[in-house]
């Protein structure tokens, strides 16, 4: 059923991940950034990928794990980064394009068509 592997990084590919890869890939990101949430939950989200609450509570949407490695990172990469930074300021574009190492996408397309809750 589920294989777990650590310390590898899937490869790039439409073959859907499973949670505790996911899960994997955000405690991977977690201790890179040096946040702390205080929940991570998967879930099926219908309007957006990601969401944070103000209490640290980061939820991803269950479709990610079908999503591209790279659009998956960067949803990760910009919840988790609520956490340091509440909004969509200057800050949290340089840190956001600091931590991808890239010109990230666009906050309406990380969020799908709508954007999140803050
Ligand atoms: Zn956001």
């Amino acid at each position: 059923m589920t294989k777990r592997r650590k310390g590898r990084p899937p490869a790039n590919g439409p073959v859907p991940l499973s949670r505790e890869a996911f899960r994997d890939e955000v405690a991977g990101w977690v201790s890179t950034m040096k946040v702390e949430p205080k929940e991570v939950h998967v879930r099926p989200m219908s309007r957006k990928w990601g969401s944070c609450s103000t209490t640290g509570r980061v939820t991803f949407d269950a479709g990610l794990l079908e999503q591209p490695a790279e659009f998956r990172r960067q949803v990760i990469v910009h919840e988790l980064l609520h956490l340091k930074v509440p909004n969509h300021g200057k800050l949290f574009r340089a840190l956001l394009k600091a931590y991808l190492g890239t010109a990230s996408v666009t906050i309406q397309k990380t969020h799908g068509a709508q954007a999140h809750v803050h």
